[in-house]
């Protein structure tokens, strides 16, 4: 069993969840806590409920996604773990960060990575990583199969899409994406996205304008 708690983080409205299994760890997916108010939100929460956190996964290290990945390193001794390709964009997130009008403090190299299909243990929750790229190189969604539930990033949204004009972005190479790993889950899967609000594989089949 697993319970999620999500939070919204930064001026890209990130959603930042973080998962907590039957022995009260916690593990976050897109830790984008940017303002000091906002990491405060995050280590208050974590404290009241007395999770002690064990991972830091990334959907893919677009820099709105990866900024709360500095106060995690330092407050918890945790480095992301995401899939090789997505190093490019943590080596260059600092000048990529600037661009935007962020300051993105510089986050040590992860030392392990998912690659697709790779699955590992969190707790009693087995946690599969599905490589998707075309939004950027190195997305990862990941998909709990006993619960029913996929982490997508910003590969699917309700009724969306993730943009592709991006470095890396394809369209094609994230159509293909979706609806060869995402598509062939069960449709009554529950999707939580990188932005926005939840929604299923069944209902983004039916009603996705981009599919
Ligand atoms: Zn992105
Ligand atoms: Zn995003």
């Amino acid at each position: 069993m697993v319970t999620i708690k999500t939070f919204v983080f930064n001026p890209f409205q990130v959603n930042t969840y973080l998962l907590v299994n039957e022995r009260n760890e916690g593990l976050l997916i897109d830790a984008a806590n940017y303002t000091r108010e906002e990491d405060a939100v995050l280590t208050e929460y974590l404290e009241k409920y007395n999770i002690k956190l064990t991972h830091h996964l990334l959907t893919h290290a677009h820099v709105d996604h990866i900024l709360g990945a500095a106060y995690l390193e330092k407050q918890f001794g945790l480095l992301p773990v995401t899939h090789s390709k997505s190093l490019m964009f943590l080596e260059s997130a600092k000048e990529y960060g600037s661009v935007f009008g962020l300051q993105v403090q510089p986050v040590t190299n992860p030392v392990s990575f998912l690659d697709d299909g790779e699955d590992f243990l969190f707790g009693n929750i087995e946690i599969k990583a599905l490589h998707c790229p075309g939004h950027a190189d190195g997305s990862l969604c990941y998909y709990l199969k006993n619960e029913n539930i996929l982490f997508s990033g910003d590969v699917l949204f309700a009724e969306s899409i993730g943009r592709t004009d991006l470095p890396t972005g394809n369209m094609n190479v994230l159509l293909s994406s979706i609806r060869e790993k995402l598509f062939v889950l069960p449709e009554e899967t529950k999707v939580y996205p990188g932005h926005g609000e939840p929604t299923t594989i069944g209902h983004e089949q039916k009603h996705n304008p981009f599919l």
